[in-house]
């Protein structure tokens, strides 16, 4: 597809690699839902601490996170596909955090914003998860304490990449379920 020429600034979004000629396109199912999943990402942002006021400016107009179709935002755990976890997890919040996570309906992919929900981050204590990802399995990480939301917002744009070139097959798969199964997740 081409860009949209006149006077606006909208573009399209590039149609998936495929076959086209005079009238026709053809193209792979996953392709297709992998395009309309990229660009239908509904956030749930499970937010703690100082990064979460960060997640906050990328919602904002400046950097304004509904560009990438991702407005609206669900805070129910049943209704969305991208876990963004933004913020110092304490042990005791682990649970919960894994609860959540289990309440999302595949396919569902996570992001880890920050050095605390990555690894820690500063907080090396008794009480502190060292990294979201001893309880669930994580997608991308976005490094910085605090990440800009250009970070924030380049990991989103890594999850979608992810999302955009998933096989449709993939959560059926033997090496999926191995990955859920090492979390003790069935
Ligand atoms: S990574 Fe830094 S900014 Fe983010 S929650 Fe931890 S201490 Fe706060």
């Amino acid at each position: 597809m081409r860009p949209v020429t006149h006077n606006t600034k909208i573009k399209l979004v590039e149609s998936p690699k495929g076959f086209e000629g005079e009238g026709f396109f053809a193209t792979k199912l996953s392709d297709v839902v992998g395009l309309a999943r990229s660009n239908s990402i509904w956030p749930m942002p499970f937010a703690t601490s100082c990064c979460g006021i960060e997640f906050m400016a990328t919602m904002a107009a400046h950097y304004d996170l509904a560009r990438f179709g991702s407005e609206r935002l669900s805070f129910s755990p049943r209704q969305c596909d991208l876990l963004m976890v933004m913020g110092t997890i304490s042990k005791k919040m682990a649970p919960i955090l894994r609860q959540v996570y289990l309440q999302m309906a595949e396919p569902r992919w996570v992001l880890a914003v920050g050095a605390c929900a990555t690894s820690g981050g500063i907080f090396d204590s008794y009480s502190v998860l060292q990294g979201i990802d001893q309880v669930i399995p994580v997608d991308v990480y976005v490094p910085g304490c605090a990440p800009r939301p250009e970070a924030i917002l380049d990991g989103f744009m890594r999850i979608q990449d992810l999302v955009r070139n998933e096989s449709i097959r993939r959560r059926n798969s033997e090496q999926y379920k191995d990955l859920l199964n090492s979390y003790g997740i069935q």
